[in-house]
């Protein structure tokens, strides 16, 4: 543990040893503050702190993760199994799963996803015969969603004549009857939305003292990272749970915050000290992550907001190469740069496809990326937007296993009740709608009764009902003693789905069935993976929470090697050697939408600092000068945001106009002494022809042609001299090496050298910096 300690620096090593009371790390991003909290727990723990006694509240499920493995590395795996973490959502909907029966639900209650809450949310509106023009599902959804992260209840709602009032003014006056719908609906389905779970969680401490005094003595420490991002109701958890031992450790960066949108309350750090007697604050400076450059550049950023708590932030680390500002005509040009960049500098430094990422702010930007990428065959993963389990295919067999553990689940039975086609059609499940609201019950429940119940169906719809219950049940008596993947390999089959499935031949159909397979072997490793936990035997319930809480992080293998393409929101925590932020243009980035407060203007810079912070090395901003935005092409200025940043800190890339088509794609300096801020005009005043050269004649279009300054270029690089086997050379990276092979001509040309620390590599010479020795 000693050993850990003292690889922090001294600021780190006092939180680290901070002994019990409220405490809380304000500091700026890439300090360690993760790092500390994950030191903090393998302390107490070695302090004789149980693991039991300990709760830590991550951004996703994967930081919990990748935190637990640190941990179990330092006080080993028996001990750390047994600590708390994961996300709000995931450690809260197990302790609710515990205490289910106390509120009226089931324990084997159904976690609706956003889709199943706006498909809800529509037939709500249409049952009600309410414009659905004006009662947008979505909007209606993101109102209900703000309303249970403020802990308005229906009830608190109809209390609140202001509430009402704004609904109306907002032409929605009926919006409380829609909640009050929508509430009634998931509880009769046994159903909680993801809102639910900390609501409920609230409900739970509020209304029950001994559960509450129960969880207070079993989470004596509360450590809680990316505090600065919680909302109201996630901080009235906290607040609950530390009050009686006070020992609640929060760290988190107010320059950070940029869950407003989502009810996150940046108060909720800057209030701590006055939520707390005795805080203790704790303030790291040193960045740890970034280039200096990196760091002061994201400074200059951040100082131009005028909410905020004073911070420093430095780095012993070097200067690292300028960030690099790129403009393009077009979204699929600059997907094209950011898919060469990453080829060519993937070979010149001998680089994988992860340490590249490629952050937006909107998920649709990911399209002309996608297809750069594709065309040049690197590997990329995409988080967010769609998830694998969203996809229908997936969907439709995650619903039919939702069913077998919670047939009341109305979400899941409307979609699957007539897929594959059964015969029962859209006015008999109508005519159940109507029934189970009228009963009070289930869909479900009502199937089971349709003997009793008068709904004019003919006797072959009764059937096929009846027949719908019966195979269901039957799923429910194996699930009782399988596991999860039989379950499913089961149901696929006896449902008829692959049947279906396999009836398209297309090559869409078949990608459907490869994913179906893919979840079944998902279902086989997690598992091997739930045999290593105590009491876990991989069933379909464990499964399904697993599946229902996932975020798109969390699908993450990790291990294999692809450029990773996410929002900057989802990008929070993480870091990367190169890092492309792209789509830096006005009303884009800031988005058109967020221009319009001060405060919503400062939010979208603390995105821009949170974006240009997980880099390490070298961060590239691109923009294009017009893309299509609503299926229309669209001109485009570039972000403030560039301009915003001291201009020591950039280097411009793009050439003149002219020369637009063989612009350079890697990091050399091209422009020689040319004044840099008068390339940012659209139309460069540097007026003097081109002044390079080229390696080798250019294929008019190939986008990797390298193109270096005259006058600027090192004697005796690989590139123009003759290198023969036996040649000794000397790599940037790799140090003094040996010539052992040659093979290709021109731009193809590569040798393999064998270097003295790192064994053979073969380079292509186009790109390797080599040089003659
Ligand atoms: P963010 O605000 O982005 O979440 P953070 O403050 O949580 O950042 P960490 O992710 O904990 O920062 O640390 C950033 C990087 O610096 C990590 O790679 C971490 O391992 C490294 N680091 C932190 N402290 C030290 C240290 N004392 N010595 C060496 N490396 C360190
Ligand atoms: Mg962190």
């Amino acid at each position: 543990m000693q050993h850990h300690i003292s690889q922090l620096n001294e600021a780190q090593q006092q939180p680290v040893l901070h002994k019990d009371g409220p405490m809380i790390i304000i500091a700026g991003a890439g300090s360690g503050k993760t790092r500390v909290l994950t030191i903090r727990i393998a302390y107490l723990m070695s302090q004789g702190v149980d693991a039991f006694n300990i709760l830590a509240l991550t951004f996703t499920n994967k930081a919990a993760r990748e935190m637990k493995k640190r941990i179990s590395d330092i006080v080993g795996s028996t001990e750390a199994k047994n600590l708390w973490m994961g996300t709000f959502h995931s450690v809260f909907a197990r302790i609710l799963r515990a205490e289910a029966d106390k509120l009226g639900y089931p324990s084997n209650f159904t976690i609706y996803d956003t889709q199943d809450s706006v498909r809800l949310i529509s037939a709500i509106i249409k049952e009600m015969q309410l414009d659905k023009d004006i009662y947008k599902p979505k909007q209606v959804f993101g109102r209900i969603s703000s309303y249970k992260n403020s802990l308005i209840t229906v009830k608190a709602y109809f209390n609140d004549p202001e509430l009402q009032e704004a609904d109306a003014m907002s032409k929605k006056p009926r919006m409380g009857e829609i909640y009050q719908n929508y509430v009634d609906r998931c509880f009769k389905a046994g159903a909680m939305d993801f809102d639910d779970l900390l609501l409920k969680t609230n409900e739970l401490l509020n209304r029950f003292p001994d559960v509450l005094l129960k969880y207070q003595h079993r989470f004596k420490y509360i450590l809680v990272d990316e505090y600065q991002d919680t909302n109201h109701s996630q901080y009235l958890i906290v607040r609950a749970l530390s009050d009686r031992f006070q020992n609640i450790c929060v760290v988190g960066d107010d320059a950070q915050s940029i869950y407003a949108f989502r009810g996150a309350n940046i108060n909720n750090i800057l209030n701590f000290q006055k939520d707390y007697e005795g805080v203790k604050t704790y303030r790291l400076e040193q960045n740890y992550r970034s280039s200096k450059n990196i760091v002061e550049a994201a400074n200059s950023i951040i100082d131009k907001n005028k909410v905020k708590l004073d911070k420093i932030v430095w780095t012993a680390n070097d200067d690292g190469p300028p960030i690099k500002v790129h403009r393009s005509m077009t979204d699929g040009e600059e997907g094209r740069f950011v898919a060469s960049t990453i080829f060519e500098t993937k070979m010149q430094k001998q680089l994988m496809n992860n340490q590249f990422a490629i952050l937006y702010r909107t998920n649709a930007q990911s399209r002309a990326m996608e297809d750069a990428l594709r065309k040049r065959d690197i590997p990329y993963r995409i988080y967010g937007g769609l998830s694998f389990y969203q996809r229908k295919e997936i969907k439709d067999v995650l619903c039919y296993l939702r069913l077998v553990l919670n047939p009341k689940d109305e979400e899941a039975l409307i979609r699957v009740i007539n897929y594959p086609a059964r015969g029962i059609g859209d006015t008999t499940i109508e005519k159940l709608t109507i029934a189970a609201n009228h009963y009070k019950r289930s869909i479900f429940e009502v199937m089971q009764h349709i003997d009793k119940i008068d709904l004019k169906l003919n006797s072959g719809t009764k059937n096929k009902l009846q027949d719908f219950v019966t195979m269901i049940r039957s799923f429910q008596v194996l699930n009782e003693t399988h596991d999860a993947f039989f379950m499913a390999d089961h149901v696929t089959k006896k449902t008829g789905l692959v049947q279906e499935l396999k009836k398209d031949a297309t090559p869409e159909g078949i990608a459907r069935i490869e994913n179906i397979e893919e979840l079944l072997n998902g279902m086989k490793d997690f598992i091997e993976g739930q045999k290593e936990i105590d009491g876990a035997r991989g069933s379909l319930s464990e499964f399904m929470e697993d599946v229902a809480l996932a975020t798109d992080l969390d699908n993450d293998p990790g291990d294999d090697d692809r450029v990773a393409l996410m929002t900057i929101h989802l990008a929070k925590g993480l870091e990367f050697p190169y890092v492309f932020i792209v789509g830096m243009e006005e009303d884009l980035f800031p988005s058109a939408m967020s221009m319009s407060t001060r405060s919503e203007l400062e939010e979208e810079r603390r995105l821009f600092y949170v974006a240009l912070t997980r880099a390490e090395h070298q961060a590239y901003l691109t923009y294009a000068q017009s893309r299509y935005r609503w299926g229309k092409l669209s001109d485009s200025e570039p972000s403030r945001f560039i301009d915003e940043i001291d201009g020591q800190y950039l280097e411009y890339l793009t050439p003149e106009e002219s020369n637009y088509r063989y612009r350079p794609m890697i990091d050399i300096d091209i422009f020689g002494d040319v004044d840099k801020s008068k390339l940012r005009q659209s139309k460069p005043v540097a007026s003097a022809p081109p002044k390079y050269i080229t390696d080798n004649q250019p294929k008019p279009d190939s986008p990797i042609r390298r193109l270096k300054p005259v006058g600027n270029q090192k004697p005796g690089t690989a590139n123009d001299l003759d290198l023969s086997v036996g040649n000794t050379v000397m790599h940037e990276r790799f140090g003094k090496g040996e010539v052992v092979s040659m093979e290709g001509a021109g731009a193809d040309r590569k040798a393999e050298i064998c270097f003295d620390v790192g064994g053979i590599k073969k380079l292509l010479l186009r790109f390797a910096k080599l040089d003659v020795i």
